[in-house]
């Protein structure tokens, strides 16, 4: 072939593989695009499941789910052939498992599974950046995942209201500024926001359509008058920020939100001797979206709390073999069960005695017969309130995430259960590189926003059952149960490479920050060794700052 007829065919091929990409980049956003509506649709089911029975269709994630199945069994088949190999195998294994999972399972789609499937073709997204010709510029967090968090913002204020959309687009919020609260309630009628913030200001006149919105609603304000909270409380807002606002402060609570959207179901041990009513128990909360378990033997009461982990007990006061107030107190005398809510359920209307029973630990006492209704209220609200102390006591309050003491004794435990169990579990420290300059820079305000996206970050990225704790300062630990040196290696790999492209602003200035990771897998010590991977995972953190920074050390 002459030489220019060779050039003009590389140049052909180069130029139908630039177009390729440009497809492929298009069909994965779009395939996270239509994940993150499933997650949406499938946490609004959750929700509704809470309230009453379902009313959407339950083919239709099955049915969108085997849509996106076809169209990575066309993407595998293509991409290899264009020179985009790993996304081709990655395209491959996801479309085998799909298939496995909808042939061989006639279960409802749970969030579960889409979180899997979505996590996976953002991995192909991110694996497709760096062999982007033009690489584009990555500093928005629309660029994060499909998966953002949609907070839309009606501030009157334009410049304030695009400061504020700047701040929060750090922490890979998708944000939507409105100027007025009419033309915010029109863009609801087609699709809901997942946070709406509103200046109390912007809204003045227009604000009781705000009242029956699907999603919480935080107001933000220079007014801290008694009136003006008084009116977001009666509009149902889930919290009032004054101006100038903190933004890791706003961010934690939208954090808090998100999750609460999306919390586990609330697990309930009953204790009553009558099994009818018990199980009517039972069938109520369970209808009300909880997960119940009926003590059969009081006998068993604390086996069956380290099994099942209730949030709450119900309990019957009048039983023929122990007393229900005896029986909390031998629950009381565990440390770990201290602080479990216990409801008392009983026909007795003498005062004297519910005081008594209320004195042997039990936090709250309800008289038979109750309504179904007034039943899971009032066991909804308790373990709300438990939740919230709990996180209050155990997280750290910028970032949400558990504190120094809660994330090395939750590292510990799962090391041991690891080893007794047989598998294999991920330590790692994360700390952010010359963290001392951005507050030395930028201030400590500013620092305080990298450090919360960091958390957010971490969140973001690791498994539902990954536990992250904030271990001191700028320092992160993370602990990975079922994990694999190499698997827990590619997670941190995909933080490091996720972080250093957020673009963190401070006035007009930007900036961008690196962290520095040092891991250490349960695998690469004996069992009698395994109290210093926390100290190993410390000392590969070391070598991670010695090796130049803005990298993973094992
Ligand atoms: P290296 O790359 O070696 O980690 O350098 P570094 O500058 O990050 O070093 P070092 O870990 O010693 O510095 C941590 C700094 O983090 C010191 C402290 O002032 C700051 N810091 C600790 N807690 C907070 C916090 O809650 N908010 C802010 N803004 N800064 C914090
Ligand atoms: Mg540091
Ligand atoms: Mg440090």
């Amino acid at each position: 072939m002459a030489n220019h007829d060779q050039q003009s065919l590389e140049h052909k091929l180069a130029l139908l593989k630039q177009t390729y990409q440009h497809n492929l980049q298009a069909e994965l956003a779009s395939l996270c695009s239509v994940l993150t509506r499933l997650q949406q649709t499938l946490r609004a089911q959750l929700m509704v499941t809470t309230e009453a029975p379902s009313s959407g269709d339950p083919q239709a994630p099955r049915d969108t789910l085997t849509d996106v199945y076809h169209r990575l069994h066309k993407l595998a088949g293509s991409a290899g052939t264009f020179g985009f190999d790993t996304i081709g195998s990655q395209a491959r294994l996801l479309e085998n498992g799909l298939k496995r999972w909808l042939e061989e399972s006639d279960q409802a789609i749970d969030l579960q599974l889409v979180n899997v499937v979505s996590s996976q073709l953002q991995s192909m997204q991110i694996e497709l950046v760096p062999s982007l010709q033009q690489a584009p510029s990555v500093d928005g967090p629309q660029e994060i995942n499909g998966t953002s968090a949609k907070i839309w913002l009606i501030e009157e204020d334009d410049e304030l209201g695009k400061h504020i959309r700047e701040q929060l687009m750090n922490f890979s919020y998708d944000v939507r500024l409105f100027d007025s609260v009419p033309e915010a309630c029109q863009a609801i009628a087609n699709q809901s926001p997942d946070i709406l913030i509103v200046d109390a200001m912007a809204g003045v006149g227009h604000l009781a359509p705000l009242q029956a919105l699907p999603c919480p609603l935080l107001f933000i304000s220079d007014c801290d008058s008694f009136d003006a909270r008084m009116r977001a409380a009666q509009l149902n807002a889930h919290g009032y920020f004054l101006k100038p606002l903190n933004i890791p402060q706003l961010v934690n609570r939208l954090e808090q939100l998100l999750q609460e959207r999306q919390s586990p179901p609330a697990r309930i041990l009953v204790v009553d001797d009558d099994q009818q009513l018990a199980a009517y128990y039972q069938l109520v909360l369970e209808a009300a979206g909880m997960e119940v378990r009926i003590l059969d033997n009081p006998r068993h009461i604390i086996d069956q709390l380290a099994s099942f982990r209730p949030e709450l007990l119900l309990m019957d006061v009048h039983m023929p073999d122990y007393d229900g107030p005896d029986l909390a107190s031998v629950v009381r005398q565990y440390d770990e069960w201290s602080s479990l809510p216990i409801v008392f359920l009983s026909a007795e209307m003498d005062l004297g005695k519910q005081v008594d029973a209320l004195s042997h630990g039990a936090d709250d006492f309800l008289t038979k017969p109750i309504l179904a209704a007034q039943l899971v209220a009032s066991i909804r609200v308790r373990v709300a309130r438990s939740r919230t102390l709990s996180a209050l006591l155990n997280k750290d309050s910028l970032t949400g995430l558990l504190k120094h003491a809660s994330i090395k004794s939750a590292a510990i435990n799962e090391i041991c259960r690891g080893f007794r169990q047989h598998y294999s579990v991920v330590v790692a420290m994360v700390d952010i590189d010359h963290f001392k300059s951005v507050n030395d820079t930028y201030g400590h305000a500013t620092g305080d926003v990298v450090i919360a996206s960091v958390a957010t970050l971490l969140r973001q990225r690791l498994r539902q059952t990954d536990m992250i704790g904030r271990y001191g300062g700028e320092e992160f630990l993370v602990v990975l149960p079922h994990c694999s040196a190499e698997d827990g290696r590619k997670r941190l790999e995909d933080i490091r490479q996720y972080f250093s492209r957020l673009r963190f602003n401070q006035g007009e200035q930007e900036f961008a920050c690196t962290l520095s990771a040092g891991m250490v897998c349960s695998t690469d010590v004996s069992e009698d060794n395994k109290d210093r991977l926390l100290v190993l995972a410390d000392e590969a953190l070391y070598r991670a700052k010695r090796g130049g920074r803005n990298q993973v050390s094992q």
